[in-house]
């Protein structure tokens, strides 16, 4: 299934210039859902995950169900202040300002395999600190895998030296 009819471009939000790519009219569809999920367990293959690290907030969406799916646990990655236990905090620079992320320090294991996913990639700095975390922690990361990225951002360059997975690219 063509997944891109179901991606709604919003412009000027949430700040004048920016294209927002919204999810929502796919988490709608069931049949674009279930779609969804099985071409993002394509691009995994046969790699073996025990964790699926996925980014506040549009990332849980999928994160969660790819995690049922490997057999594999899932850790959310969020903004500061929003995880109780004791956290890493890693700095980033958005493509509307700048941010930090967070994780719990005991949510990954030395030597785990990790997905990370996110439902976009733009300029790359979300995803990058959200890897910088995960190999804090000692996770090995399999893949950096996204709904969609925006190509012109190049955000892939920030993600170099790791597997970068997308189903749409705009
Ligand atoms: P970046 O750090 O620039 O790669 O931004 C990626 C993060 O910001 C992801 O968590 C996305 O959800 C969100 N994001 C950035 N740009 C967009 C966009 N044009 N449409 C939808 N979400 C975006």
């Amino acid at each position: 299934m063509d997944l891109s009819k179901f991606i709604r471009n919003v412009e000027d939000f949430p700040k004048a210039g920016v294209q927002f790519k919204d999810v929502t009219p796919l988490l709608g569809n069931s049949e674009a859902m279930e779609s969804c999920i099985e071409q993002l367990l394509a691009l995994i293959g046969d790699q073996k995950i025990d964790k699926v690290a996925a980014i506040e907030s549009r990332g849980f969406f999928f994160g969660t169900l790819l995690a049922q799916r490997l057999n594999a646990g899932f850790v959310p990655i969020r903004k500061p202040g929003k995880l109780p236990y004791k956290t890493l905090k890693e700095p980033y620079q958005l493509e509307y300002g700048l941010n930090a992320l967070e994780i719990h320090e005991d949510a990954i294991k030395k030597g785990e395999r990790v997905l990370l996913h996110d439902d976009v990639l733009a300029t790359g700095g979300t995803a990058r600190a959200a890897c910088n975390l995960i190999e804090q922690l000692g996770g090995e990361i399999v893949q950096c895998n996204f709904l969609l990225e925006i190509e012109f951002l190049n955000g892939i360059q920030k993600l170099r030296k790791h597997s970068v997975q997308s189903l749409l690219k705009y």
